[in-house]
């Protein structure tokens, strides 16, 4: 056991690896993250990708990354490439331990025709829907197929013209002969191979059957040696499976199963099916869209990978399931941005404002500090003069009790700069405030009065003249419901789960280039990979505080 592991805390998988290695069970410890190739990888992934390969980080093992493509109607390369680049982005290497259930085919293959040939498998001719009637339920045994008992040679003979690619897709599938009556419906001659015409990423045509997840996953495991094999709590009850095919075939290792509870979060849907809907039902912008839990979705948000891996340290590994607060997840993402970021102003819904005492034509530098908490980050120069812009949420004409920003003649802080005061509101025709005619003190320069006068706000600006148009999107949660409902899920979408803003930013970012920075009392703030074809916008990562709590919370 090292530093780390303490550091990453003890849970029930850890202190089992521990107890395995201590006992001389086994000599190092091998997982695998097995990812099926038919999606972008999302947050609840991340859980397994920084259990498993942190468990052989911590033990000194190792970890797989191992595609489990099986079913190459949904798989494609595009997914294959996105999550090896997520995986890296998340700060783990699989050295050169990748694999595909694909280079496996051929073993796979021969241990179903030895199966056939211990008479523990049989072709079935049943239809799919004879097949689903004759399953049983949970509560009422299954029959057994009229085609149970073929003859081993007559089985063989089929499984190989299967193969062969005589018979069309769904006409016969390859089944486990275990027991129909079994309390345990994956024990019921579980499908091992199916027919499917289809390309496949990697083997193209070279076949038109393919092994089921259950037959291929724990056979991958045994031959890659895998001592740990983790996976969600939904296939504990394929472990017994898992098992039988260990016991039954002459595999070069015998790996254990474990489960887990797979992560949830409030206002969440981790499920590749939802996300691929979300996509092909263009209600998001892509697998990279900010709303989305993928980690691709993430990054181009601006989170960063620490935060991901800090949140699933928080939330630990545990055997029952619950749901995670999206706020303890924001908590992560501040949490290492407020320490990294940088301070900048940016205005996000501008409101003009002309100070009348400022001479016309005339600018001047102030400085500006990068990080409060960070003098080693230094200072910046940013432009003062007669024009500039504040937030229209920080004016209101007729103020209520306690706001103590801008309104007909209060007196309010410009950050790094002065004391200012409003004496004139202009209005356009549907009335509405379009500037401001304020003064300014210029004896409070750097923002304190040589008198001792307080005043009780203040507020970030930028120069009208100096400062940057920029979009800025503002992201909310992507379903309305805590607990939106994934097989109807468009029902529960946010119709505001994006705001975009035409704001004003300080010409320091206006390279695009910067990483993310926080616009002081605005919340941390990355620029979008679109910054680079000329327009700058910005993607809000998380704001400062939990304003959507309180929003919900307050039915609006
Ligand atoms: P989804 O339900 O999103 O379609 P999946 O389980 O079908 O996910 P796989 O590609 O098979 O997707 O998953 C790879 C690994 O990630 C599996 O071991 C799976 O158990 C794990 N995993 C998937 N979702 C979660 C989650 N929400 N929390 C923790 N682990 C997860
Ligand atoms: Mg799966």
């Amino acid at each position: 056991m090292t530093d780390e592991t303490i550091e990453a805390g003890r849970d029930f998988i850890r202190d089992i690896v521990a107890a395995d290695l201590e006992s001389g069970r086994h000599k190092s410890v091998v997982t695998r993250f097995p990812p099926e190739p038919n999606g972008y990888l999302h947050i609840g992934h991340a859980k397994s990708i920084c259990l498993n390969f942190g468990l052989a980080r911590e033990f000194g093992g190792r970890c797989n990354l191992r595609f489990d493509d099986t079913n190459p109607t949904k798989e494609e390369q595009e997914y294959i490439d996105a999550i090896k680049r997520d995986v890296q982005w998340l700060g783990f290497d699989w050295g050169k331990h990748l694999y595909h259930a694909s280079d496996y085919f051929e073993q796979i293959y021969d241990w179903a025709v030895l199966l056939i040939r211990d008479g523990k498998a049989y072709v079935d001719d049943q239809t799919p829907d004879e097949m689903r009637l004759s399953r049983g339920t949970l509560t009422e045994p299954g029959k057994n197929s009229p085609w149970r008992d073929r003859s081993a040679d007559e089985n063989a003979d089929l499984f190989k013209r299967m193969r062969a690619g005589e018979f069309p897709n769904g006409a016969r599938v390859l089944r486990a002969k275990i027991d129909m009556t079994s309390g345990n419906i994956n024990l019921r001659d579980p499908v091992l191979y199916r027919i499917l015409h289809a390309n496949h990423p990697r083997t193209g045509t070279a076949w038109c059957i393919y092994p089921s997840y259950d037959f291929a996953h724990g056979q991958s495991d045994a031959i890659e040696h895998v001592t740990h094999s983790i996976c969600t709590l939904e296939f504990e009850d394929h472990r017994p499976l898992y098992e039988w095919f260990l016991d039954n075939l002459p595999v070069p290792s015998h790996p254990h199963q474990y489960e887990f509870a797979r992560l949830n979060i409030t206002a969440t849907l981790l499920s590749k099916r939802v996300l691929n809907a979300l996509v092909t039902g263009k209600h998001v912008d892509g697998w990279d869209d900010p709303r989305m839990p993928t980690i691709a979705g993430l990054r181009r948000r601006g989170v960063p990978a620490d935060a991901i891996r800090d949140f699933i340290k928080r939330i630990g590994v545990a055997k029952a399931n619950s749901i995670v607060d999206s706020a303890q997840f924001d908590f992560s993402v501040r949490e290492s941005l407020n320490k990294t970021a940088q301070r900048r102003m940016a205005v996000l819904r501008p409101l003009k404002v002309v100070l009348e005492n400022y001479p016309e034509g005339e600018s001047e530098e102030l400085e500006a500090v990068n990080h409060p908490d960070d003098p080693a980050a230094g200072t910046r120069k940013i432009k003062f003069g007669r024009e500039l812009y504040i937030e229209a949420d920080d004016f209101m004409e007729i103020p209520p009790k306690k706001f103590f920003r801008l309104s007909p003649g209060s007196e309010v802080r410009l950050r790094y700069a002065y004391f200012i005061k409003c004496h004139e509101v202009k209005k356009n025709a549907a009335g509405e405030v379009i500037e401001l005619r304020c003064t300014y003190d210029p004896a409070t320069k750097g923002g304190n009065a040589p008198d001792g006068r307080k005043v009780k706000a203040t507020m970030h600006w930028v120069s009208a003249k100096q400062s940057l148009p920029a979009e800025l999107r503002l992201y909310n949660p992507l379903f309305t419901k805590p607990d939106p409902d994934g097989s109807n899920f468009a029902a529960d979408i946010n119709p505001s789960s994006l705001e975009v803003l035409q704001g004003r930013v300080e010409p320091a970012l206006a390279d695009g280039n910067a990483a993310v920075i926080q616009f002081e009392r605005q919340g941390y703030f990355c620029p979008d990979i679109e910054s680079k074809s000329g327009k700058l916008v910005f993607n809000r990562t998380v704001g400062l505080r939990d304003t959507w709590a309180k929003v919900a919370a307050s039915g609006g």
